[in-house]
């Protein structure tokens, strides 16, 4: 507790005089009396009332009568000093025993008769005696309350910086005030937000703590009490009742404060930096407890817990803001599922703690199959609609262990756990097994009708699986993965789940690099038409050539159709490159027209030309500025020819109006009818290579096979092309089964070459051409 300040002695210093001889008693008032108070009755009344004093004047036969009680006296004062002075007659030698006190019960002798000025000196010297004893006291006393104040102010503010939330601090801080100061009570309370300034006591302690329950009873009316403290907050000021007894008036709060004997308090306003404003009251059962020291003490306490309060309210701002950043950070706005930061987050996670632990698990790629449809038919809206319904759908599929991340677009993924649901981890055949069934109930449960925008929708998903971590060790390349095995999945039609593997890797992997550079070999025309001669088989006159595609690579090598056709096609890039090479074909074969080669030109068609939209005006637009259609062979596959029926008639029959030859590609492999090919306007077969292949092989049927082709061919009207004709003893046979003059192509004659060399091949071969130079050489 805190001491209070040494007093300034303004009154005259009190000395008490026990003189034996009256006329003693009589000159020392004489000398002193003006300066001094003295009390000769000191000793007399000393029982009844406490009554102090400054210097004891004594003479030797007093001493001796009140021994004891100045032996009591100047030990009761300690550490304060009752100085005693010894008076003696000078006729005689002191008493020995006087001497003897010395020291211990007296502290000086003076001699009588002695005059003024030596014995106020003395007197003054033993009152400056008692002075430095009181003001040694009063350093001393102070100290102990500094400390014990410093002890208590940092027990306080190791509450400040300890606690990590406010009831924490404010419990502990009431806590501490009591035990360290020894109050009887201390609250802390806060005043409602929203400008409601009712007080809500919030923490207490003390041994007067039932006073809380009355107090709240009572402080939401206007009481003194509420008045004082609503008046403290307001000045920001503390409020201090020494005596609750006799300054407040009668009420039933003072009775009540008495009943706890409360006899001081102390309101001292805690205004943060963020509202709500409050107090912290501390009540003491000692009148006159706060005094400056103890006001001052509480003030730096009190301000201390509003720095507590303040940083613990800035702190808990900042987590709130942390975790809103982190919210936006990590969630997708549409859905509110976590994002792709968050997935990339988690897996890494997963992966580090594959070091010490084994955890596998799945990541599902699921892509919705008919999105684009929606969002683009029926507008943004309705497709984050279904986009949210889809992904609610999903987060109900999986399980709360399970992770469900929007990427962006359609496409969301799932982590599954790797752990059965009795929390033990599946090993990798349990994994894939797991996986394919979610992703089942995935695609199942993704393909039930939904309802957005007013109309029902039914959509289909695929899902690609990638194993952690098996199928890699980074976020970004399991991600990738378990992409292009749903990539995967879709190219098999879609609706289905597919497993990653490291073939599909390598595959997409290439197809990866080939797109870019398919897109840019169109755009800067890097593709060449390489030309197969076809010649009259008896003659080996070359009477045509046909167009096929070749890629040249930087590195020289020259990649033929099997290599990047299939992704044209796949790219739906098939349209724009089957016009430059129809385009191409035919200024070609004007060039040699020009030369003087008169030859027709066969050049392929692809499914994908012909279905949905296939135009026949469009292609011989893009022929007639250079050659008439008529020396042009459109060549089809068998296979293309039964996608529709009904169309590809009309279609095939307006590009024959357009003035087009057309050809059946790679005859005999396919399933066309007979009958079909007398409805369709076909001028030629081709032969598949296969057969052609086949004749020259013991026992084998193509000989016949080839022949009922011929024959066949011939009774409807349409002319033969043998295809892969590799060595002379297949062309002879091919003469000898054929019913006229067949044609033929095959590397035996010439692979297909650029047109240079073609060119430089038709001067050697002196029969090239046909006889008749306006027109198209037509089925012998
Ligand atoms: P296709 O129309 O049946 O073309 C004949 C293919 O057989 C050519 O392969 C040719 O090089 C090859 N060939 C020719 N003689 C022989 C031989 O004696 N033995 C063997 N083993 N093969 C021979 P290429 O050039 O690789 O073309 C493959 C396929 O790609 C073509 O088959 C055609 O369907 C397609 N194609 C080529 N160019 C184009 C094009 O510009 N557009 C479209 N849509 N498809 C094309
Ligand atoms: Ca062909
Ligand atoms: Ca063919």
């Amino acid at each position: 507790m805190m001491a209070s300040t040494s007093s300034s002695h303004v009154s005259p210093s009190r000395i008490a005089v026990a003189l034996a001889n009256s006329s003693n008693g009589e000159l020392l008032e004489r000398l002193l009396g003006q300066t001094f108070h003295l009390n000769h009755r000191f000793f007399d009344s000393h029982a009844n009332h406490t009554q102090e004093a400054d210097l004891v004047v004594i003479d030797v036969a007093c001493l001796r009568h009140y021994y004891k009680l100045i032996h009591e006296l100047r030990q009761h004062a300690s550490p304060m000093v009752l100085p005693v002075l010894l008076v003696t007659e000078s006729r005689g030698t002191p008493h020995p025993h006087a001497v003897e006190e010395l020291g211990t019960n007296v502290d000086d002798i003076l001699r009588i008769p002695t005059t003024q000025a030596e014995l106020q000196a003395r007197i003054h010297n033993l009152l400056r005696l008692r002075t430095l004893a009181r003001e040694q006291d009063d350093a001393r006393q102070q100290l102990v309350g500094v400390v014990s104040a410093l002890r208590t102010l940092s027990a306080c503010d190791s509450i400040v910086v300890r606690s990590e939330s406010e009831s924490e601090l404010i419990t502990a801080l009431c806590q501490t005030i009591v035990d360290e100061e020894g109050y009887n009570l201390a609250w802390i309370g806060f005043q409602g937000t929203e400008g409601d300034s009712a007080l809500n006591i919030c923490t207490w302690a003390g041994p007067a703590h039932k006073f809380v329950s009355d107090l709240k009873h009572g402080l939401d009316q206007k009481s003194e009490c509420f008045d004082m403290i609503s008046q403290s907050i307001r000045s920001n000021t503390p409020h201090i009742v020494n005596d609750i007894a006799d300054s407040l008036p009668s009420s039933e709060f003072r009775e009540r404060a008495m009943t706890h004997r409360l006899a001081a308090a102390i309101v001292l306003p805690l205004n943060t930096e963020t509202a709500p404003p409050g107090c912290l009251t501390i009540y003491s059962n000692r009148t006159d407890h706060f005094d400056h020291n103890e006001c001052q003490l509480l003030e730096r306490l009190a301000a201390n817990l509003v720095f507590g309060l303040n940083s613990l309210r800035t702190h808990t701002v900042r987590e709130k803001q942390a975790a809103e950043i982190h919210y936006l950070a990590y969630t997708d706005e549409l859905t509110e599922l976590p994002n792709r930061r968050h997935l990339v987050h988690y897996l890494n996670s997963i992966l580090s703690a594959l070091e010490t632990q084994e955890n596998n698990c799945a990541i599902l790629f699921i892509d919705l199959d008919g999105f684009k449809l929606i969002n683009d038919g029926l507008g943004h809206e309705v497709g984050d609609e279904v986009l949210r319904q889809l992904g609610q759908r999903l987060q109900a599929t999986v399980r709360d262990s399970d992770l469900v991340v929007r990427q962006g677009g359609d496409e969301f993924l799932v982590v599954m756990n790797g752990t059965t649901r009795d929390g033990t981890s599946r090993g990798p055949a349990a994994i894939v097994g797991a996986a394919r069934r979610l992703a089942s109930r995935i695609i199942a449960h993704l393909s039930e009708p939904l309802t957005a925008g007013g109309y029902t929708h039914h959509l289909n998903a695929s899902v690609g699986i990638s194993l952690v971590p098996e199928h890699g060790r980074t976020p970004t390349l399991l991600i990738e993965n378990a992409d292009k095995a749903m990539y995967e999945a879709k190219r098999r039609g879609g609706g289905q789940s597919y497993l990653f593997s490291k073939k599909l890797a390598d595959s997409r992997q290439h197809r990866f690099s080939m797109e870019t550079s398919l897109r840019q070999a169109l755009k800067q025309e890097q593709f060449e038409l390489y030309y197969q001669p076809v010649f009259e088989l008896d003659s080996c006159r070359i009477v045509a050539a046909e167009a096929l595609i070749r890629w040249p690579q930087d590195d020289g090598e020259v990649l033929a159709p099997g290599a990047f056709m299939p992704l044209v096609e796949e790219l739906e890039l098939i349209n724009p490159l089957g016009d430059w090479v129809l385009e191409t074909a035919a200024r070609q074969l004007r060039d040699w027209h020009h030369q003087g080669l008169y030859l027709s030109m066969a050049v392929n068609l692809s499914i994908n030309q012909l279905y949905p939209n296939g135009d026949a005006q469009h292609f011989a637009d893009l022929v007639t500025p250079y050659i008439d259609p008529s020396w042009i062979h459109l060549e089809v596959t068998e296979n293309a020819l039964m996608e529709d029926p009904v169309e590809t008639e009309a279609l095939l029959k307006a590009l024959h109006d357009q003035g087009f030859q057309l050809a059946i590609d790679d005859f005999g492999t396919g399933y066309s009818s007979l009958s079909r090919l007398q409805h369709l306007s076909i001028q030629t077969l081709k032969i598949d290579r296969s057969f052609v292949n086949e004749l020259s092989q013991p026992g084998s049927k193509s000989g016949a096979l080839v022949s009922i082709i011929q024959k066949m061919a011939s009774s409807l009207n349409l002319h033969t092309i043998a295809e892969g004709i590799e060595t002379d003893q297949q062309r002879q046979l091919l003469i000898k089964t054929s019913t006229g003059k067949a044609w033929g192509q095959g590397f035996w004659f010439s692979p297909p070459i650029s047109a240079i060399e073609f060119k430089r091949l038709t001067t050697t071969n002196t029969s090239t051409g046909v006889l008749d130079p306006t027109h198209p050489q037509k089925s012998p």
